[in-house]
């Protein structure tokens, strides 16, 4: 069945608004009494469409149920900022392996900074839906502004688990999944390519950070974004 993202909920009628119509009646020539899937706030509703017409889809909902690509952990992923194509791989396969926020900020060896009112958070946006609808997600996937260090920082103790990945850390990852396998919101922390300072990883650690190893090579920014949470998604079975 096709998925789609419910523009309107009410008791038992779903919309389909804007892009969402067009691409049903338009695009797929899907028509009234076509099955269809609207995603939700992480629910997936089996709908039947009654009509499209006029950019809209009303549908009669006939069951409402547990989305199963619905992530089960709520997995945040603060990454240093890095070239804005890199930033748009990692959100992207980041959404697909389950993250749940993405949360990009600058540190102090950020070679690319983001650029003040510029479109990235827009085209954040866009690709996390695209990305949350292609793999079988219900809910919005949460983009948060460029953060400073210090507003990580106050952010490390509000989680239950965080992993920093530190290329000078001798923890194996394994052995920090052992003591953290139950945690249900656990944050990943992944530095530039110019990396951490000396200061900045002590202060993350200080915090409340665990620092862990990757691995004896060094990875770029990306593949170590991609990795440490495929691992976590692993790890944890979200
Ligand atoms: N400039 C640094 C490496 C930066 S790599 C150097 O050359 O030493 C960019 C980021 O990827 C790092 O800040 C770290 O978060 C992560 N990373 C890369 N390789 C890693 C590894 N082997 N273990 C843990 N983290 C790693």
């Amino acid at each position: 069945m096709r998925r789609f993202f419910a523009g309107k909920v009410t008791e038992n009628r779903v919309f389909l608004l804007g892009g969402e119509a067009e691409h049903f009646s338009r695009v797929l020539r899907m028509t009234a009494g076509d099955l269809f899937l609207a995603a939700h706030q992480g629910k997936e509703l089996v709908c039947r469409a009654l009509s499209a017409e006029n950019g809209e889809v009303c549908a009669e909902i006939l069951e409402t149920r547990d989305c199963p690509g619905e992530p089960s952990v709520d997995i945040t992923l603060y990454v240093a900022y890095m070239k804005s194509d890199k930033m748009e791989l990692i959100l992207q396969k980041a959404v697909e392996l389950g993250i749940g926020c993405f949360a990009p900020f600058v540190s102090s060896r950020c070679v690319k900074k983001p650029k003040e009112g510029g479109k990235a958070q827009e085209r954040f946006e866009k690709i996390a839906e695209g990305a949350v609808k292609q793999c079988g997600r219900a809910g919005a996937v949460r983009i948060l502004p460029p953060l400073s260090l210090e507003e990580v920082l106050w952010e490390i103790p509000q989680h239950g688990a965080v992993l920093f990945a530190y290329e000078k850390s001798e923890i194996a990852l394994r052995q920090v999944f052992e003591q953290i396998r139950e945690q249900k919101d656990i944050a990943l922390i992944i530095g530039p390519e110019g990396g951490f300072s000396e200061q900045e990883a002590e202060q993350i650690i200080a915090a409340g950070g665990r620092s862990v190893s990757l691995g004896r090579r060094i990875l770029r920014g990306e593949t170590a974004a991609i990795a440490l949470t495929a691992l976590t998604a692993y790890e944890t079975g979200c």
